[in-house]
């Protein structure tokens, strides 16, 4: 019994087809077969060439079964059964064990529709056709030469002979039609149950899916919220530190000031790398076309990488094609952005030599030229294997080596998304130990068809940034432009010392400055005077800027009804600006604002009459 299980076993094994298996039952029952059907040959009493035929057979049958199971991937077995049994052993036995008179057109009938069951369709009709020829041979060469056929000894043997066929006929046809449909249906219980399994994963994908998007959410608005948080006291550090910058002569201390402004520029810088960052992932960042001056934007880059470079007194050159338009349209503030990003790790990773920028440019069509600035360094190179992952989130090229440099690794992410965004490109060359050549490619608008001219040769003919320190271009920066003591300013925030950070800011144009730290005090203050102007922070608690800017509006005395509001806020997120317009703000400053934008803003929206200019007296 357990022989048998084992043989069973390995015929049904799992990795043969259904066709397989079936060769192994029809060729197993053929053999079960042949071993009662070779007694009733010698019970009945053959003669010895039907008794060599009956074991010739069952040593075929046994063969070609060894060979299917051998070679199991192979068509060639059930080929090579069907053709022998067919074209041999039945027309063969036909005329060995007694002609149509016998069971043998039930044998051949049997032949024939296996044929179908065990291989291709093509080959199948082959071997019918075969079949049918072969059929109609024997019956003819029998009905004319009937000598040829050796007939049973009796009637009641062929008789006895034409039931066994047809019994063993029916078993073996039975078998092959119960395994046929065990095997169908259970191969469709299996797809039955792996299809409900691929229904469950799919329900647990999509709750995941679910999940992982509203973590991703989560994030942005943590990020955004930090960044916030963030913005809001640094607000406060570079404010106080600008005022001590400006009114301190204490030459120490001034340079302890410097520090805390470079460090706390940097900290910003990283703040909004982290936001731009997940605006990008959250596919909310959007681009913002201007008008730009592309010799004002060179100029930029030049004067914040000038004093880092000679620092590390690296050689700084900037060269351009002369030729390139003057004004251009695109998002200036991103293309700086990605300029300054190639540049500031040009001078990060490279220890000595030099730093060349090159801008060039290519005509697209009447209107359009592709800018192309590429950012050449003598640094430490990247090798080919790692500028694979150089555009990769928060991947930093060996480690190791670059540990002392500081980086977060977004920077070329953030980068590469800019550029593609407008649909620009982006390429590095690097031999490491040599240096790298960083070139971004971006379409640009022509908005005026002048032409820029040299950029050295401009900067030394308006002596500036080139012959000015970074410190010298700050001072220029912060000097006032202006004076209003006649004008009266509202400025209300929830923390103080933004509320001091302003007023010191605009401590030089001795304006009269009211403070009011909260939506509440706000309002008692614009119940009783008019402003010329209010600065507004929104997220305040209890009630924010916007209510507040809605109630000033809406007081019973109306004094302030008119009076422009400017959102001067931490909240720089994607449509923060639109939101704040569609409310009812005039204009929107983001923390931490500098002096300069918070006078040119103030400039802006003061009544002429109350501004006394220092140039015009
Ligand atoms: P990070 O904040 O680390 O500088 P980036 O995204 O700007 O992040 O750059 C990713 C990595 O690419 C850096 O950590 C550095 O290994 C490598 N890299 C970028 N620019 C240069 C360069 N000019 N020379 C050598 N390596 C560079």
């Amino acid at each position: 019994m357990e022989h048998l299980k084992r043989i069973a076993k390995y015929f049904f094994r799992e990795e043969l087809t259904i066709r397989h298996k079936l060769v192994n039952v029809i060729l197993g029952s053929a053999l079960l077969v042949q071993i009662p059907g070779l007694i009733v040959t010698i019970v009945v009493g053959t003669s010895m060439a039907g008794l060599l035929v009956q074991v010739l057979m069952t040593c075929i049958i046994a063969f070609i079964l060894y060979l299917v199971n051998k070679f199991p991937e192979s068509p060639i077995p059930p080929l090579l059964i069907t053709t022998i049994a067919n074209i041999i052993i039945f027309p063969v036995m036909y005329f060995l064990c007694g002609g149509a008179r016998t069971g043998m057109i039930i044998w051949m009938l049997f032949g024939s529709i296996f044929t179908w069951l065990l291989i291709d369709i093509k080959w199948a009709v082959i071997i019918s056709v075969i079949n049918f020829v072969m059929l109609n041979g024997c019956l003819r060469i029998e009905e004319h030469y009937p000598q040829y056929v050796q007939y049973l000894d009796t009637r009641n043997d062929e008789i006895m002979d034409t039931g066994m066929a047809f019994i063993f006929v029916t078993v073996i046809f039975g078998m092959i039609f119960k395994f046929q449909t065990y095997s169908y249906e259970k191969q469709a219980r299996t797809l039955r149950e792996s299809d409900e399994e691929l229904r469950k994963l799919n329900e647990d994908l999509e709750e995941v899916n679910i999940r992982l998007a509203s973590a991703s959410e989560a994030k942005t608005t943590f990020l955004a919220n930090m960044s916030h948080e963030i913005r809001t006291p640094i607000n406060a550090v570079l404010g106080m530190d600008e005022m001590i910058i400006r009114e301190c002569q204490d030459k120490q201390i001034l340079e302890y000031a410097n520090d805390i402004d470079s460090a706390g520029h940097q900290l910003l810088a990283l703040v909004n790398d982290i936001l731009d960052f997940s605006k990008i992932e959250s596919g909310k960042m959007e681009l913002h076309p201007v008008e730009y001056e592309l010799f004002s934007m060179m100029n930029d880059c030049y004067n914040m990488i000038f004093m880092r470079a000679k620092r590390k007194e690296l050689e700084f050159i900037v060269e351009n094609d002369p030729e390139i338009p003057a004004f251009l349209y695109g998002d200036e503030v991103r293309i700086r952005q990605i300029i300054m990003n190639l540049l500031t790790n040009a001078v990060k990773y490279t220890k000595d030599g030099q730093v060349k920028v090159r801008f060039d440019h290519e005509v697209i069509d009447d209107e359009h030229i592709r800018l192309i600035v590429s950012v050449k360094d003598s640094g430490i190179g990247i090798s080919e294997e790692n500028q694979k992952y150089l555009f990769d989130s928060f991947k930093r090229i060996d480690e190791k080596a670059n540990r002392n440099i500081e980086g977060t690794g977004l920077g070329l992410t953030i980068t590469k998304k800019f550029t593609d965004m407008m649909g620009g490109q982006i390429r590095v060359d690097s031999v490491l130990y040599e240096g790298s050549t960083f070139t971004v490619e971006i379409p640009q608008k022509v908005a005026d068809k002048g032409t820029i001219g040299n950029f050295a040769e401009r900067l030394n003919r308006r002596g500036e940034g080139g012959g000015k320190s970074e410190k010298e271009a700050k001072e220029a920066e912060k000097r006032d432009k202006f004076t209003a003591p006649r004008a009266r300013i509202l400025v209300v925030d929830d923390v103080k010392m933004n509320l001091n950070v302003v007023r010191l800011l605009l401590k030089n144009t001795e304006m009269q400055i009211d403070l009011a730290s909260s939506g509440d005090e706000c309002l008692k203050y614009t119940l009783m005077k008019r402003y010329d102007l209010i600065l507004m922070d929104h997220m305040m608690p209890v009630m924010d800027g916007i209510e507040a800017l809605h109630k000033i509006r809406e007081q019973a005395t109306g004094l302030n009804a008119e009076t422009p509001v400017v959102a001067l806020t931490a909240n720089a997120l994607v449509g923060a600006q639109e939101m704040y317009l569609e409310e009812g703000f005039v204009s929107y400053l983001s923390k931490p604002v500098k002096s300069a934008d918070l006078e040119d803003c103030i400039l802006k929206l003061l009544p002429e009459d109350k501004i006394v200019r220092e140039n015009n007296g």
